[in-house]
C-alpha cells in the first residue's frame, strides 16, 4: 500500500486519503483530504466574513451615491427604467404583481386616505368618466344582465333536472 505523510497533521495515510494534484511532483496534494477540507472551509468562512464586513461598511455610502446619481441624472435614469421595462416586460410584470401582492394592505390604506382627501375630485372624475363612456357602460350593463339571465336560466334548468331525478321510478308500473 502506497502511503504519504500529511504536511499539516503529520499523519501517514494511504495515498487514497490525498487528493490528486497534477502540478505536484508525486501527483498528490501535500495535505490530506481532511486537512485540505478544513483549510478550505476556514478560508471560505473568513472570506465570507470579510466580504460581509466590507459590504456593510460601504452600504450607506453606496446608497448615498446612488441617490445623488439618480438625482443628478433623473432623465437618464427614467429613460433607463423605461428601456429596462420595455426589454424585460415579463420580468417587470411579474415584479409588479409580486410587489402589489406584498403591499396590498399599505396600498389599501393609501387608497382610502387618498379617497378621503380627494372626494370632490373623485366624484367629478366619476361624473366625467360616466359622461364620456356612456355607450361602453350601457353595453357593459347589458352584457352583465344577459349573463345573469343566462345563469338564472341554467340554474332553473338544473333545479328542474334534479326535481325530475327525484321522482321515484315506478318499477311495477306494467302490472295492472
Ligand atoms: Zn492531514
Amino acid at each position: 500500500m502506497q502511503t504519504k505523510t500529511c504536511t499539516k497533521c503529520g499523519e501517514t495515510k494511504p495515498v487514497e486519503e490525498f487528493s490528486k494534484n497534477s502540478r505536484s511532483s508525486n501527483g498528490f496534494r501535500s495535505r490530506c483530504k481532511v486537512c485540505h477540507a478544513a483549510a478550505s472551509r476556514r478560508y471560505h468562512q473568513e472570506h465570507r466574513e470579510a466580504a460581509a464586513a466590507y459590504y456593510q461598511k460601504y452600504k450607506e455610502q453606496r446608497a448615498a451615491w446612488k441617490r445623488r446619481y439618480r438625482q443628478e441624472h433623473k432623465e437618464a435614469a427614467a429613460a433607463y427604467d423605461r428601456r429596462y421595462r420595455q426589454e424585460h416586460k415579463e420580468a417587470a410584470a411579474a415584479y409588479d404583481r409580486r410587489y402589489n401582492r406584498e403591499h396590498k394592505e399599505i396600498r389599501a390604506v393609501k387608497a382610502r386616505l387618498y379617497r378621503e382627501g380627494h372626494k370632490e375630485e373623485i366624484a367629478a372624475f366619476g361624473r366625467r368618466y360616466r359622461q364620456e363612456h356612456k355607450a361602453e357602460i350601457a353595453a357593459y350593463v347589458r352584457r352583465c344582465r344577459r349573463e345573469q339571465a343566462t345563469a338564472e336560466r341554467s340554474r332553473q334548468l338544473q333545479a328542474f333536472i334534479s326535481a325530475v331525478k327525484e321522482i321515484p321510478h315506478n318499477t311495477e308500473g306494467t302490472e295492472a
